[in-house]
């Protein structure tokens, strides 16, 4: 039989410790929340890792409508405009209930917010602090909020495996400890387990999240949304590192080109240039790779020996990759980066099943449609943390039913989902790339053995792109290069889409290159 930990039953529990676990934990305090966090509080987090800032309306030439219209062209149709809308009228409110929770921001010599700029923006809205150390200093004095919070109990090394029902009601959550595996009963629940990038080969995120959110909630029926749309920044670091580091757009905002290896500036004629939308670049970097050809980061020029006092991680991640970006040109690559798709909530953070919040990048607002403009998600991860503790505050807290029995979960190991991943639903995709990588992840998902859940996830991503016959934002189709004149989110279950999966032809992998 599972250990029920009875002492916190009736707690709220946040599954995660990135930006939007954190701040759905402290903006309900006084209220007694359980983190749950699968390594120590606030690490393997992409909230940490950082770099560019977060995007708030909050310059004198700026504002909330200026912001939409950025963030609605980068979405290329598919996001949601009035979510969007609500969603960055509250940039500002968050940067300032992250001030008040003790995270310090640059500031200029008349104490104004220092603000970057960073492609796709329209004018300079990125709020940072230390540079391009954002994230980790954001995390740092948010861990440090929570250890001055008595109502927050940490369950460090806890890593969630399963949704326990009641009906179709949330009771409670499986979780596999350094001890075995326990059981905690809460009738409400909020996900905040971050992105898919530990999916793929090339990633900038942490290795070990893959989207763990995504599948806990696909089982317990909840719907998912736009999971197709996968992230890639043009940019990260092409060095043996794993996961691959990452040079912040804010580089290329400051004025450094992007160069092949005959030092052409390849993105000359493309409009924006450099500061076209991720995907763009992304695509144009891939197509110069695709050749055979090599692509680097020019900052000579634009920042020379200012670049380390500006961008000081980038520097080091550079020194320790042996290229001194002040004399030396930077070699990139596209990476997976960030995921649009995810749990589909409202603007409250509810999923379809009761009992159960899903913020940050494990959720699918609507605010990124087709292609997430830079530095919106760490907004969106403090906004919708904000929202949700406000919504779940005002909650029934009654524990639902919660069976007996004992349930265990092999770890989950991704060695068999990364390859098909990483080289079928990559950048460019195509109908057979898709249908192979569904014939390959459905019998690891059916085995129901230790690849099943990142199969799952990977799984939802296919099934999805197999039914966008079109080219938009972050899906790039090479058998369907056009846009549609009518864009659409599409959300499906589970069910449906293993429905889906189970009808699509036995395509054998060695066909679908
Ligand atoms: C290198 C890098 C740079 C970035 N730069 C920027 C930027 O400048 N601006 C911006 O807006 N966005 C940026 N992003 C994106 C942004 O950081 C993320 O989208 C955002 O931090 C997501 O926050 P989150 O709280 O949803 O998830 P995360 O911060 O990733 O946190 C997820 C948490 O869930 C935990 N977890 C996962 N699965 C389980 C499980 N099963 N059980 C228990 N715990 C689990 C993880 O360990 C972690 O604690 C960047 C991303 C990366 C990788």
């Amino acid at each position: 039989m599972n250990e029920i930990l009875e002492e916190l039953s009736g707690r709220i529990v946040i599954v995660g410790s990135g930006l939007a676990g954190l701040m759905t934990a402290l903006t309900l305090a006084p209220e007694p929340t359980v983190i749950v966090t699968r390594a120590a509080l606030g690490v393997e987090t992409s909230s940490a890792w950082a770099q560019g800032g977060i995007a708030a309306c909050v310059g004198r030439d700026d504002s909330a409508a200026l912001h939409l219209a950025d963030t609605l062209a980068a979405g290329d149709g598919l996001c949601d405009a009035k979510v969007a809308a609500r969603i960055l009228a509250e940039g500002p409110a968050a940067i300032a209930a992250l001030e008040r929770v003790g995270v310090e921001f640059d500031r200029n010599s008349a104490g104004e917010l220092s603000l970057g700029l960073e492609a796709a923006h329209s004018l300079r809205r990125i709020v940072h602090a230390k540079g391009d150390g954002s994230g980790a200093t954001i995390v740092r004095a948010l861990v440090e909020a929570v250890a001055r919070t008595p109502s927050i109990t940490v369950l460090e090394s806890y890593e969630a495996r399963r949704l326990l029902l009641d009906g179709d009601h949330v009771a409670g959550l499986l979780c596999a400890t350094g001890k075995g595996t326990v059981i905690l009963p809460s009738s409400r629940i909020v996900l905040a387990t971050g992105g898919i990038g530990g999916l793929y080969d090339a990633t900038t995120n942490p290795v070990g999240n893959f989207g763990q959110g995504i599948a806990l909630a696909a089982r317990a029926g909840a719907v998912l949304a736009d999971m197709e749309f996968v992230q890639f920044h043009p940019t990260a670091l092409d060095s043996r590192r794993w996961p691959l580091a990452l040079v912040s757009e804010a580089v290329r905002g400051e004025g450094a080109l992007l160069l092949n290896e005959k030092s052409e500036r390849f993105m000359a004629e493309v409009e924006g240039a450099e500061l076209a939308p991720r995907d763009v670049v992304a695509r144009a970097i891939s197509a110069e790779i695709a050749r055979g050809g090599r692509v680097f980061l020019d900052a000579r020029q634009a920042l020379g020996n200012s670049f380390a006092q500006r961008f000081p991680v980038i520097d080091a991640l550079c020194g320790e990759a042996g290229v001194d970006p002040s004399h030396e040109l930077i070699p990139v690559r596209p990476a997976v980066h960030y995921h649009m798709g995810g749990v589909a909530t409202d603007e409250a953070g509810r999923s379809s099943v009761p009992g159960l919040w899903v913020v940050g990048e494990a959720a699918s607002t609507g605010l990124h449609g087709a292609n997430r403009l830079a530095s919106n998600s760490l907004l969106e991860a403090a906004v919708m943390g904000i929202r949700a503790a406000r919504d779940i505050a005002d909650t029934d807290a009654s524990q639902a039913k919660l069976a007996r029995g004992n349930l265990s979960m092999a770890a989950p190991d991704l060695s068999l989902v990364r390859p098909i991943v990483s080289r079928h639903l990559g950048v460019l995709r195509n109908a057979g790339a898709i249908h192979g990588a569904i014939a390959a992840l459905l019998p690891l998902f059916d085995e129901d053995g230790a690849s099943a859940d990142p199969a799952l996830v990977a799984l939802l991503i296919a099934v999805f792109a197999s039914l966008r016959t079109e080219s938009r934002g972050a899906h790039a189709r090479t058998d369907f290069p056009l846009k549609l004149p009518h864009a659409q989110r599409r959300t499906m279950r589970l069910s449906d889409a293993l429905d889906i999966a189970r009808s699509v032809p036995p395509y054998s992998l060695a066909r679908s290159a």
